[in-house]
């Protein structure tokens, strides 16, 4: 048997397989471009395209991908095998330097909304070499950025890399001002909690909506769902933890450091969270973990639904992305320090977090947005779409004695003058837990909980990195210049405090009064669907914001709104159909049959006993009429919505009328559906139903 630490990163080129393979010199030069972003020089991406290819064939590998991320949300590889004709007529394995740098797959059909006409289908591919490259199955996958001739990126990593990169830059002229002069990079660092549902591959075959769509579009509620609390970090059951073990294999030979597993609150519910590591490798990382996640489900004979809402009354799915900022000297700049001047650089930093996710709630809200998510974000279980933050007391306490130059009790009653009195220390254990806030302190991170299980988390922490990138710029461009830092620094933070302390809310997020407070005292936004929200992106303090950091042209920025209101679209457009289908050829006919059968005894039972009234059966017959013409009614008027947004030219207008007309008839149609589906014979019923589904895996 293999241990662990034999398996882990076993299929990953990392940094024990470098050194051990390439020259000192190859290695210095390639270690530098990781470490500082250098140009890697032709000669040397030679080197390593050579000893990757030796490497990965000896593992087995007889292909590689550049490996990316285009817009659909999924990853994308093309595989080209290593063979190369010799004159000899045999083949020998090949793999350049150039092949290894840059990539061309023919990009024709990834969403680029409306940056690149097709017939110029050509986008390139080029190597991110701070994640390494990796086996899966035979192929040797090489992390890239994906790009279109021109510039523009079609990828989700670029930005995310040039948000890495301004954080990074911004950070570091802070960091200067507090005397920090050895820092050379900031790096952004996530830990994303990934929650899951397992279901049986049987049950999953025979619902359509499932297999459509990703989550159940009808479904009665069943007798018992997670009322009781039971399951959340219950024992695990045996074909789960069977999963889970596999699973953990899988992941560990890739180098991807998953930590820990449990049972979440719902039935089938669960979450696996790894070691946090640097955000585009953490992004990497986690989209393989969904991939792996669904690849080793069906080995099992299970599937992994990474929808948000699968269940409807069913607590959906999330991913808590834990975020925080660290230099390369190893200090994590949200912890808090020992010593006054530690203490006030570290409320600055908290600042700026504070000021960039009230200044840009709008984008937060924004990258965490999809048709899925949309059902879970103000549903009783995930945070609201209002955005605001959670704090602690202790820290919330601090703040607001800045801001009123009060005493604060932990500084000795004395006022509080950052730089001379110390701040108390915080510790994380006592931070207070929040589970219902949008983006909670964790005592040396922030929780950022919006986002969907099915997200890449790249969007988020784009959008994360820049506006705090932000608040950080223009905290340097005034520090900078001050006579007396001391001072500025002190008002700055007080000013901080004032200007926004309305996105800071240390109640209960589930609350409809918070609602009400958040929304008509506050001015917090509620954007509460994809629909609402997406459009401001291209607000004119986004788009300025964003381009001038330089983390999307505005070229981007209007084709990515477009493609995520096309994504919208087209997502809810396949479960209206998949509804009309099943309602219709499955439900409706269902419903007939066992009315009918019901109908047909009840009058051999007349026949036989002509006194007999048969009460239960003229009603249920009855009652499974009228249902039987409701759900009629619903399908043509669903039909009809459809049929009308084909008229409809415009995405923004479309996906508006999408929320407003099919969102909408869907609910109507579901109804009477699942009303039947409690008064029908279950050995009628067309597809398992909740409680197989969810109690079915053992
Ligand atoms: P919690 O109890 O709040 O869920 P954990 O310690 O279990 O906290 O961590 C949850 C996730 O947060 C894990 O993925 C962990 O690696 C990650 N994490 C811990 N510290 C940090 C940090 N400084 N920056 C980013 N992520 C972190
Ligand atoms: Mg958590």
């Amino acid at each position: 048997m293999s241990t662990v630490t034999d398996i882990f990163g076993s299929m990953v080129f990392d940094d024990r397989v470098m050194r051990a393979t390439l020259s000192s010199k190859v290695y210095a030069s390639l270690r530098k471009t990781i470490d500082e972003g250098s140009e890697l020089d032709i000669s040397v991406a030679n080197a390593v395209a050579e000893a990757m290819k030796e490497w990965a064939v000896s593992k087995g590998a007889t292909h590689y991908t550049h490996w990316f991320q285009p817009l659909t949300g999924i990853t994308a590889e093309k595989h080209d095998s290593f063979i190369s004709p010799s004159p000899d007529g045999a083949v020998i394995m090949e793999f350049s330097g150039k092949e290894l740098i840059k990539g061309e797959p023919d990009a024709s059909s990834f969403p680029s909304g409306g940056l690149r006409a097709t017939f110029e289908a050509r986008g390139y591919t080029a190597w991110d070499p701070t994640s390494y490259a990796f086996i899966k199955g035979k192929t040797l996958c090489i992390p890239t950025a994906f790009c279109s001739y021109g510039g523009p990126a079609l990828d989700k990593k670029t930005p995310l890399l040039r948000s890495m990169e301004v954080l990074s830059k911004q950070a570091i002229r802070i960091l200067k001002l507090f005397g920090a002069d050895d820092v050379k990079r900031v790096v952004s660092s996530v830990g994303p909690e990934q929650e899951y549902f397992l279901v049986t591959r049987e049950m999953y075959e025979k619902r359509p909506d499932l297999r459509f769509s990703g989550r159940t579009l009808f479904g009665a509620k069943p007798p018992k769902g997670q009322e009781l609390d039971d399951h959340y970090f219950g024992v695990i059951k045996p074909g789960v933890a069977a999963y889970m073990e596999d699973l953990n294999e899988e992941l560990w030979k890739l180098g991807i450091l998953a930590k820990t597993e449990h049972n979440e609150v719902a039935p089938a519910q669960h979450e696996l969270a790894p070691i946090y590591s640097t955000t585009n490798v953490a992004t990497d990382h986690n989209q393989l973990t969904m991939e792996i996640m669904q690849k080793v489900a069906a080995k099992h004979g299970l599937v992994c639904l990474l929808h948000e809402k699968p269940f409807a009354g069913v607590n959906g799915s999330g991913k808590h992305n834990n975020w925080s900022i660290s230099t390369d000297t190893g200090k994590n700049l949200l912890s808090p320090g020992d010593t006054p001047a530690q203490n006030a650089q570290f409320l600055l930093f908290l600042c700026a977090v504070i000021k960039a996710v009230d200044d840009y709630q709008d984008l937060l809200r924004i990258s965490v947005a999809t048709a899925g998510n949309d059902h879970r974000l103000g549903a009783n279980e995930a945070p609201p779409a209002v955005i605001s933050m959670f704090l602690g007391d202790e820290l919330n306490a601090v703040l607001e004695a800045i801001e009123k130059d009060k005493p604060y009790a932990g500084t000795k009653k004395t006022v509080m003058k950052l730089g001379v009195d110390v701040l108390p220390k915080f510790n994380r254990d006592t931070t207070d837990r929040n589970r219902t806030s949008p983006f909670a302190f964790t005592g040396n991170k922030f929780e950022f909980r919006m986002l969907g299980s099915s997200n890449s988390i790249a969007c988020a922490n784009i959008m994360l990195n820049a506006a705090v990138a932000e608040s950080l710029k223009q905290y340097a461009d005034k520090l900078e210049g001050a006579k007396d830092f001391e001072k500025a620094l002190h008002d700055l933070i007080k000013k901080t405090v004032k200007d926004h302390k309305r996105i800071i809310f240390n109640g209960n997020g589930y609350d409809d009064a918070w609602i009400k407070e958040a929304t008509e005292k506050r001015g917090l936004l509620n954007y509460k669907t994809t629909a609402d929200c997406m459009p401001h992106l291209l607000d004119k303090k986004n788009v300025k914001m964003l381009t001038e950091l330089g983390v999307f042209s505005k070229e981007e920025l209007d084709s990515r709104c477009e493609i995520m209101l096309e994504n919208y679209c087209k997502s809810v457009m396949i479960e209206a159909g998949t509804m009309v289908d099943m309602a219709r050829t499955q439900i409706a006919p269902a419903v007939e049959r066992y009315a009918g059968d019901v109908a047909k005894k009840a009058s051999v039972k007349r026949e036989l006993v002509p006194s007999l009234k048969c009460k239960y059966e003229t009603d249920l017959v009855k009652t499974l009429s009228s249902l039987l013409d409701e759900i009629e009614d619903g399908v043509k008027k669903l039909e009809d919505a459809m049929v009308a947004i084909g008229n409809i030219s415009g995405i923004i207008e479309e996906s508006a009328a999408i929320r407003d007309k099919i969102l909408p008839a869907m609910s109507e149609l579901r109804l009477p559906c699942d009303k039947a589906e409690t008064l029908t014979d279950k050995s009628y019923w067309p597809f398992p139903t909740y409680a197989d589904l969810l109690f079915g895996v053992k």
